[in-house]
């Protein structure tokens, strides 16, 4: 093909994504006879945005390099695997041309070079892992209309549903002998509110992650992996009603927050819901209890108030701390209703051990999807 791509440099922007690292260990042994890209298909759309379908639960980095020498700034990812072959495609607009290369022998290498003079700001260019096999990156900074749509592949084949059998312990529990213990019975899977198929799409934010773990409580109770362990499931259970879901990260990945809002406003999602749990600091057990914030009332606080009362029907003996106002950056800049819940305090003595629980994360789940599921059904 002719062309070259630069050694990564040091100096040079890393965007993104370091996460999956576990996850990408753990998936290796799924694909024993690697062979191949992991990329399946990439749009560039006239929206703004890149997408691209992979192989699930990979590893990628991607990277940006201003322009110069008369040259145009660009933005690429690498991916596992070699190509099946080294290609350009002509993009045209505000993209002069998408490459597809080898940078070494196992790696696959997608590279957008931009017409020079586009002004983009890598502070604000994230690849967001939006469900396990699904990335997107909003090429802010381009001007609207500037970009024609050009892709290869097939970017609507069904999305890989997030099981996350790298956490089995998350899994490993009967959820219906252990729902026995609460004072309402809630809903199993069969019994969750029925909607319309293939009309809603809802984005599921599980908090912090990455480097970023949350809080952190009692016994090293990491509040990013409990809200990543209900969100995921979360998200099975809407799936398995037919709810379009998408969701802000699906891994150890750090996402920023304006990246988490730019997806559910682009995607112009129906729902958006952020879990989180609650801390304060470890010599106050004491305090205990699940909330849900809304920004705004009327929808949102309805929103709230549905899943809220999911959350207490599982969770008999923690304060109710109610369905309240609050300014997250998450629900005041989405333009969806949307919400914030707590699920309970990672430091509380009663809250801590629960959240701990594998089954009781499962019957959290089962509240905030019924949640969900009876707002959308009203
Ligand atoms: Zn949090």
């Amino acid at each position: 093909m002719g062309f070259r791509f630069p050694i990564r440099r040091p100096g040079l922007r890393r965007l993104v994504c370091r996460g999956l690292l576990a996850l990408g260990l753990a998936l290796a042994a799924e694909l024993p006879c690697w062979a191949g890209s992991s990329l399946s298909a990439w749009r560039i759309g006239r929206d703004g945005s890149l997408e691209l379908r992979t192989s699930p639960g990979i590893q990628l980095q991607a990277f940006f390099e201003e322009g110069r020498n008369g040259l145009g700034p660009r933005v690429w990812v690498d991916l596992p695997g070699p190509p099946t072959r080294t290609r350009v495609v002509p993009a045209g607009g505000a993209v002069r041309e998408v490459r597809i290369g080898k940078p070494d022998y196992g790696t696959t290498r997608l590279v957008l070079e931009f017409q020079p003079g586009t002004r983009l700001d890598p502070r604000q260019l994230r690849l967001v892992g939006t469900a396990r096999d699904r990335w997107r990156m909003e090429l802010t900074g381009v001007p609207a209309g500037s970009l024609l749509s050009v892709g290869e592949g097939d970017m609507e084949a069904p999305t890989a549903i997030a099981m996350p059998r790298w956490s089995p312990r998350s899994f490993g529990s009967d959820y219906a002998n252990s729902a026995r213990s609460t004072s309402r019975q809630p809903l199993n899977p069969e019994g969750l509110p029925l909607v319309p198929r293939g009309r809603f799409r809802v984005v599921i934010d599980p908090g912090h992650g990455g480097p970023d773990p949350g809080a952190v409580g009692i016994n090293g109770l990491r509040e990013t992996d409990v809200v990543l362990d209900v969100g995921l499931q979360v998200a099975q259970l809407l799936q398995a009603r037919g709810v379009t879901v998408s969701m802000t990260r699906t891994s150890e990945v750090d996402v920023d927050l304006p990246p988490r809002v730019n997806l559910a406003n682009s995607l112009g999602a129906n729902l958006f819901v952020s879990i989180h749990a609650n801390a304060l600091s470890m010599d106050r057990p004491d305090v205990n209890g699940v909330e849900t914030f809304f920004f705004e009332g009327g929808s949102s606080r309805d929103l709230a108030v549905i899943i809220q009362d999911q959350l207490m029907a599982v969770s008999p003996g923690t304060p109710d701390r109610g369905a309240r106002p609050g300014r997250f950056y998450v629900i005041r800049r989405t333009t969806m209703p949307s919400v914030l819940t707590e699920m309970g305090f990672v430091t509380g003595r009663i809250d801590a051990p629960r959240l701990a629980d594998p089954s009781f994360r499962r019957r959290l789940a089962q509240a905030v999807a019924s949640g969900i599921l009876a707002y959308l059904n009203r």
